[in-house]
């Protein structure tokens, strides 16, 4: 009987009809979404609700409203998982804009500095999802978005990321999918961007920023294999129709690995 309580799952916080469809209704992931897999996601959302612990910093006040949104968002990469997925940590903490947390660094030559470098977002293992709020608003800003920028998903795909220790874009792979496909698909993929990047990076000025902004994902992918599985991560969801063709392995892996086909889902 102890157990049977220690083991009970938090009870899920029912979510308004209402706040539900205009927390929902602007985002790109959400496109062609099944009206039955939106009540499925729902449901998945009041259950995290449940789960997790909301607190924003600097007296930012995280509304009903917000939570519905960052819960949507961390939800649909578990919708065909579960939400055990999010299980062993509770705390989501939400800044009002980007953040600078003070982080000690040793570079090569073994000296430590103090580094600032203003963040969007932050995962820790076992620990916390930090959020700038900002940022995350971004993503449902019609006018304002970026294509394929979304710092929520990015940031639970980390957590998943994390499931088997620390990120490095190999996330526990469900029965039946091959680790070396994976390793194959994401490796050659991570190449051909890196050199991707690096060539947009050698044009004069402007057609720099030019050729970066016309690469299929973010080019912050090119930075470690565990960013690349976070980007790709929210290019799957958020603009799959770029992410498909430019990387149709990677892509597939995703599909396996998240048990959906957005691209497919699109009208
Ligand atoms: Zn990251």
């Amino acid at each position: 009987m102890r157990s049977w309580f220690r083991r009970r799952a938090p009870a899920a916080v029912p979510i308004d009809a209402a706040l539900w469809r205009a927390a929902s209704a602007k985002w790109l992931f959400l496109r062609g979404l099944s009206a039955a897999d939106h009540e499925r996601l729902r449901a998945l959302c009041e259950r995290f609700l449940g789960a997790k612990r909301f607190a924003g910093t600097h007296g930012l006040e995280v509304t009903p409203a917000m939570r519905v949104e960052i819960a949507a968002q961390a939800c649909i990469l578990v919708l065909e998982l579960g939400i055990e997925w999010y299980e062993g940590w509770t705390d989501v903490i939400v800044y009002p804009s980007q953040f600078m947390p003070e982080r000690e660094e040793m570079d090569e030559a073994g000296v430590v500095h103090l580094t600032r470098d203003p963040m969007a977002g932050e995962a820790w293992l076992g620990g916390p999802v930090i959020l700038s709020y900002e940022d995350v608003a971004l993503s449902g800003d019609a006018k304002a978005r970026i294509a394929g920028y979304n710092v929520v998903i990015h940031e639970f795909a980390h957590k998943l990321d994390m499931r088997n220790g620390d990120p490095n874009g190999f996330p526990p792979l469900h029965r039946g999918m091959d680790a070396r496909e994976w390793k194959r698909a994401f490796s050659a993929a991570f190449t051909d961007f890196t050199a991707r990047v690096e060539a947009a990076e050698r044009l004069p000025g402007k057609r720099a920023q030019a050729a970066l902004d016309a690469l299929p994902i973010d080019p912050y992918a090119a930075e470690n294999a565990s960013e690349f599985f976070a980007v790709a991560s929210e290019a799957f969801f958020e603009t799959p129709e770029l992410l498909a063709p430019a990387y149709p392995d990677v892509y597939a892996q995703l599909a396996l690995f998240y048990r959906q086909d957005p691209a497919a889902r699109l009208p």
